[in-house]
């Protein structure tokens, strides 16, 4: 849908920059049909970075070192890629147990994958698969088969940045959500359980934890555990196939010499404890999220205040909390709570998203504006270019007014809905 406009463009780009060719797969070593280059690769990996981190939850910032550990690991296991790409590791603020990598390097784990493994060798077995989707071009390759918008090659054309406002803006928030959400289909999933259990070896980790961990996965699949499902064993259905598999090549890896290595348990524990201590506070925190969705602001309340009374430096608690004053109509008191949440993390849109939409029921415009325009240079969300839009026609401002309410518009829902209808009567008048 939102792509009808660059239609044209985008035809007209393929036949100026498609012309199709062969590259050599840095990890499997072979040639195969490909346009997309690395350097296109680590751009579109620098460009989305920021928005699928954003729209996963943000950074996780209550314990920074868990972060710098993941990345040592994650180092480790990369040099093993045959390939230099710029790599990058972040620990995400989000209880789904889940794993991503966008095309160029950029990887993602998700804390609550983090505080279910048992040791660095079965990060290393994450990290390892995961550095082997970037490094074997999957993402890449469901580019160049039309599976993920072809936009994303585009946008890092024409260069997202110098549009400014509205359509472009939208489209790199659509594209980081299909790169991450995307399915690299079974032989990229065959390809990077056999190069990253490999990378990991190399590494000097014993490679057998990539079976027990697919061992783990297999028994939560069949456990339907709700959080599993939706986050890293949709991408990656465990089976019995899969786990044979890893122990085939694990022997055939110990047989070739690799019998020595190690687990990092310990250290792995060490590492997690700060998490492992805070668990029952995001657990009540998760829940609180849910009350406040089926309307029980009371409960979502007595729960968040535990998990505050539990981690007080955690932002996203406060902020939730400011969420329910929100609900509440007690917008004073929702701005004090976001106020918390931006003082512990001033790197979060939806901490300003909230404080914006806070101020535009305290009626105070010029803080609003400040908030919002945070809040989208962050992550750009329909609702706040639709208040955005709301704040420049009240000012008179009637064009820019109108650049907002058709970049809200472009979406489904009510405030799409809001907006078309809002843009149709500016455009009548
Ligand atoms: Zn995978």
């Amino acid at each position: 849908m939102i792509f009808q406009t660059t239609y044209n463009t985008l035809i007209l780009l393929y036949f100026l920059l498609f012309v199709g060719g062969c590259v050599t797969n840095p990890v499997t070593g072979q040639s195969e049909v490909g346009f997309v280059t690395t350097e296109q690769q680590i751009a579109i990996g620098e460009e989305q970075y920021r928005p699928a981190q954003q729209m996963q939850g943000g950074l996780y910032t209550v314990d920074p070192e868990l972060t710098d550990y993941v990345s040592t690991v994650g180092k480790r296991v990369a040099a093993y890629s045959n390939i230099n790409l710029p790599y990058e590791f972040v620990v995400l603020n989000n209880s789904v147990p889940n794993a991503w990598a966008l095309p160029g390097g950029k990887l993602a784990v998700n804390r609550g994958l983090l505080v279910s493994l048992r040791n660095e060798a079965e990060l290393a077995a994450v990290l390892g698969h995961e550095v082997t989707h970037a490094a074997a071009r999957h993402g890449a390759k469901q580019i160049e088969r039309g599976y993920l918008l072809q936009g994303a090659l585009l946008a890092t054309a024409i260069g997202v940045h110098g549009s400014g406002l509205g359509n472009s803006i939208m489209q790199s928030a659509q594209m980081a959500a299909q790169l991450i959400n995307t399915k690299y289909g079974r032989d990229a999933e065959r390809e990077s359980d056999f190069y990253g259990t490999r990378m990991m070896a190399k590494a000097g980790y014993d490679p057998y934890a990539a079976v027990t961990l697919q061992e783990m996965f297999l028994k939560l699949s069949e456990g339907r555990d709700a959080s599993w499902v939706e986050g890293l064993l949709a991408s990656h259905p465990p089976s019995a196939e899969r786990v044979q598999n890893n122990r085939m090549l694990v022997d055939k890896l110990r047989s070739d010499g690799f019998t020595d290595g190690e687990y990092g348990s310990d250290r792995y524990q060490a590492a997690i404890r700060q998490l492992k201590a805070d668990k029952d506070a995001y657990a009540n925190a998760d829940d609180a999220r849910r009350a406040l969705q089926d309307g029980d602001a009371a409960k979502a309340l007595s729960l968040v205040e535990k998990a505050i009374d539990a981690q007080g430096a955690e932002p996203t608690f406060h902020a939730l909390r400011g969420d329910i004053r929100y609900e509440q109509g007690r917008y004073d008191d929702a701005v004090t709570n976001y106020n918390r949440a931006i003082e512990r993390d001033s790197g979060f849109y939806g901490h300003y998203l909230g404080r914006g939409m806070s101020y535009v029921k305290l009626g105070d415009r010029a803080r609003a504006k400040s908030d919002l325009n945070a809040s989208v240079e962050l992550l750009p969300t329909t609702i706040a270019y639709l208040e955005l839009g709301k704040i420049a026609e009240a000012e008179g401002n009637t064009d820019l007014a109108a650049r907002y309410y058709q970049a809200a518009g472009q979406s489904e829902g009510p405030v799409g809905e809001e907006a078309r209808a809002r843009l149709a009567r500016l455009s009548r008048r």
